[in-house]
């Protein structure tokens, strides 16, 4: 791995904590968005993400200190990545913006050029043509407040070189990740084929009265040794996002009259959302904070 220059797409909530990373462990990056508007945005949220730094690296200071001066911005693609050896694709989970940003960029990028996405439900197969280099195109998965929650998950298509993957997995390590190699192509990666079924599970339990979300949640944690329950986790994901989850469920569910998530929906919303408690952010969810 010989990467120097990382350009990061995208500088929203998961984009900008990659690009601060990636300057933090002493790499040049380049955080391309599409306007000025966004370009400022991202420089709040670097700024912000500087002092978040600055308290959890207490034994680190210098690289906090140092890492806003390695990075660059830039609103064209062409300028964003002429020097890249990786680019790390951060944009809306949107398959026609993805599309014709790989499109763009397979054309602008230099030759040797590695593409990853961060994408969380998006196969990397399915933009592989658009890049015009599929064997230097896959997908590197972050999970959200990545200084801490440090995964980084390296999942190749069909088509990706084993050369790219391999490199692919040592930058990971090189800023801070644990590199986890996923070798065939997985929606949710390891992480959500994991934690889904799992949340699921425990709302079937409680949505069909078989026990509450704290028996529930002791029973995994004794039972294991697990450190949080289900229902715990899901406070910390936020109660908004599950909730959207179990109503897109609920949608699509065949039977109206025997709709479980149907139910869940309605319990998340009435009990939890409604009286302003969306889990872990706002102070109190299942549990209180
Ligand atoms: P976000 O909405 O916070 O940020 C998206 C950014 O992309 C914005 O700054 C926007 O201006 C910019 N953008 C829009 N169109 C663009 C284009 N054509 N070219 C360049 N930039 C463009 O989104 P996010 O939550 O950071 O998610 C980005 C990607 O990361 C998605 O694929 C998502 O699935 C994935 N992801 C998100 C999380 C998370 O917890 N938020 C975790 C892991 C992976």
């Amino acid at each position: 791995m010989n990467f120097k220059h990382i350009t990061i797409a995208g500088s929203g909530v998961l984009g900008s904590q990659i690009a601060f990373q990636t300057a933090f462990k002493g790499f040049n990056v380049t955080i391309y968005d599409i306007n000025d508007a966004a370009i400022e945005k991202a420089k709040e949220r670097i700024a912000n993400l500087e002092a978040t730094y600055f308290d959890y690296f207490k034994e680190e200071q210098d690289a906090v200190k140092t890492a806003q001066s390695r990075i660059q911005y830039a609103t064209n693609l062409a300028e964003a990545v002429a020097e890249a050896d990786l680019v790390i694709e951060a944009i809306p989970e949107l398959k026609e913006i993805k599309e014709s940003f790989y499109t763009e960029l397979g054309k602008v990028a230099p030759a040797h050029t590695i593409f990853a996405s961060n994408s969380s439900t998006l196969l990397p197969s399915q933009f592989a043509e658009f890049t015009g280099r599929p064997e230097k195109f896959l997908a590197l998965h972050f999970a959200n407040r990545i200084w801490m929650n440090n995964t980084g998950e390296v999942m190749e298509h069909p088509g990706t070189s084993q050369e790219v993957v391999k490199d692919v997995l040592q930058f990971a390590a090189a800023i801070g990740m644990v590199p986890l190699h996923i070798k065939k192509e997985q929606p949710g990666y390891i992480l959500n084929s994991l934690l889904v079924p799992l949340l699921d599970a425990a709302q079937l339990l409680w949505g069909n009265e078989v026990a509450d979300p704290y028996t529930i949640d002791k029973t995994w944690m004794i039972a294991t040794g697990a450190p949080m329950g289900p229902f715990a986790i899901m406070d910390v994901v936020g109660l908004e996002t599950v909730y959207n989850i179990v109503s897109t469920k609920a949608a699509k569910h065949p039977n109206p009259e025997q709709n479980e998530f149907k139910q869940i929906a309605d319990l998340v919303k009435n009990e939890y959302i409604d009286k302003g408690k969306m889990g872990m952010q706002s102070g109190e969810g299942f549990y209180q904070y």
